[in-house]
């Protein structure tokens, strides 16, 4: 019997023999066992929200969605171990209940730990790496039913297990180190857009927390500032908790791309409303409100690329000005929102930010723009091309088989362990295996430079 799967989006789907959904840790090896004795692939997926394709795949989609327990919080060492299905939404609510912030999380708390971990997810902040650069202990089913429970931080698999892409098995709990819970200076300052790029590196010099927003279609971008600090907080409204207001945007937010198309002054408005969720002027604020003020979205696509830290306000002005460029001849390929994120290196060998300072800047458009894939590419060719740039594993990759050559050795690091770990190639689908890592066409990976080969090497 065939079974049908969708990510979040519907941009990618998937007719899998199985869909196993297992209840605990003795489930998912049991799922693993079975499909390896019918010689099937496995791909895991947890909350389904990713934008690129690393979960189809005709054999076994395993769901961790039940494995979301809370196993323990040690408040002395400011460690959570949690299940990998658990949406981010989970860890860190229990996090602030015991007095504590998670590391670098994303803005959106339905992702969950295993999604966010396996694509080298992060938010933002000079001290701030990826989600997976907080994992202190983890438990992994590999390819052959062992459970590994390993805390060994700094090891080679640790750092191939931080940014796994759900090719070395199913990561099925992980133990987070995360730091007392603390208030936010928030600051929001709104610039013209040309504006924008020369000020980013100041903006780095005085505040631990930065990230920036602009829409093509509004003439300010804004900074969205801060620095921890002592003072009491102020309760907010809103953020992590949306509002009816927040729920009926999401209600009308899938209608909100086709009336786009057909009206797209309404790109002004979003503009405007964007803007406005972003906030205004300065409060001090819990670090989670801090971190998660939106929870809502319309269906959206992102694509990101995380350049050296160095070069981020020359890679955001490139985008600005072919942006203008486009939208003064009519066309909108990226009608949503640019969003500039900060933050230190990852340990992680193929994460987007591994080894370097990064500026994660990403490209939001609303599902459904037909010119959406003309600036991708561009920005794709520019972004790798240009300013060393690497995308992020989770976000729509225009060129998946230039990827892995943007992470050079550390590609072939990660592919060794993934090899131990997996020899019968059972955690890839045809996108990882052929297109990302070229395990099943032969390509010749030359310091940093990937390129097909038909000929024997
Ligand atoms: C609305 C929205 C907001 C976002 N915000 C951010 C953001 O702020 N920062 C950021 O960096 N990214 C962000 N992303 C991207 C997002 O983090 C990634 O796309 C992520 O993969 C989605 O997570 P998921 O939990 O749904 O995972 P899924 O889509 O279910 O899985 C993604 C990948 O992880 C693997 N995987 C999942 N769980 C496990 C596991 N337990 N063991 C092994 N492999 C596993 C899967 O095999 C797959 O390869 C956002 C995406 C959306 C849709």
């Amino acid at each position: 019997m065939q079974h049908h799967w969708r990510n979040w989006l519907g941009n990618h789907s998937a007719r899998p023999q199985e869909l196993a959904a297992p209840d605990d840790v003795a489930g998912v090896v049991a799922c693993v066992e079975r499909a390896a004795a019918r010689g099937q692939a496995v791909r895991v997926v947890s909350g389904g929200y990713c934008w690129s394709p690393l979960v189809p795949c005709d054999g076994m989609i395993l769901s961790i969605e039940k494995l979301r327990r809370i196993r323990h919080i040690d408040r002395e060492r400011q460690q959570i171990t949690i299940e990998t299905g658990a949406p981010l939404r989970d860890l860190v609510l229990a996090a602030a209940e015991h007095g504590l912030s998670v590391h670098s999380p994303a803005m959106f708390m339905g992702l969950t730990v295993g999604g966010l971990i396996a694509t080298g997810s992060h938010g933002t902040g000079g001290s701030a790496a990826t989600v997976g650069d907080a994992v202190v202990a983890y438990e992994l089913v590999t390819a052959s039913g062992e459970v590994i429970q390993a805390s060994d931080v700094g090891s080679d698999r640790w750092r191939a297990v931080i940014t796994n892409l759900g090719a070395l098995g199913v990561v099925t709990a992980v133990t987070l180190q995360c730091e007392p819970l603390y208030n936010v200076l928030e600051v929001h300052e709104q610039v013209h857009y040309m504006e924008a790029a020369p000020r980013i590196a100041q903006a780095l010099d005085r505040h631990e927390f930065a990230s920036i927003f602009w829409s093509p279609a509004g003439g300010i971008a804004n900074f969205k500032l801060g620095n921890r600090t002592d003072q009491p907080a102020t309760p907010t409204r809103g953020r992590m908790f949306p509002t009816w207001q927040d729920k009926t945007i999401k209600f009308t937010g899938r209608y909100l791309p086709r009336l786009v198309e057909r009206v797209p002054v309404l790109t002004e408005v979003m503009a405007s409303l964007v803007s406005e969720n972003i906030g205004t002027g300065s409060q001090v604020v819990r670090e989670p409100d801090f971190s998660h003020y939106q929870q809502i979205y319309p269906p959206v696509i992102s694509s990101e690329f995380a350049v050296p830290i160095e070069r981020a306000g020359e890679a955001w002005a490139w985008v600005v000005e072919r942006l203008m460029q486009y939208w003064r001849s009519g066309i909108r390929p990226v009608n949503m929102v640019v969003h500039a994120r900060f933050g230190r290196p990852s340990a992680a060998w193929i994460a987007s930010s591994a080894g370097r300072r990064s500026c994660h800047l990403e490209v939001l458009c609303l599902d459904g723009n037909r010119h959406r894939h003309l600036f991708a590419s561009e920005l794709d060719e520019k972004m790798r091309g240009h300013f060393g740039g690497r995308p992020h594993w989770g976000k729509d990759i225009a060129r998946p088989w230039l990827a892995a050559a943007t992470h050079g050795r550390n590609m072939d690091a990660f592919l060794d362990i993934r090899r131990d770990l997996d020899p019968k190639q059972r955690f890839l689908n045809p996108y990882l295996r052929d297109e990302v890592f070229g395990l099943g066409r032969r390509v010749v990976r030359v310091a940093g430079l990937a390129r097909s080969a038909t000929a024997e090497n």
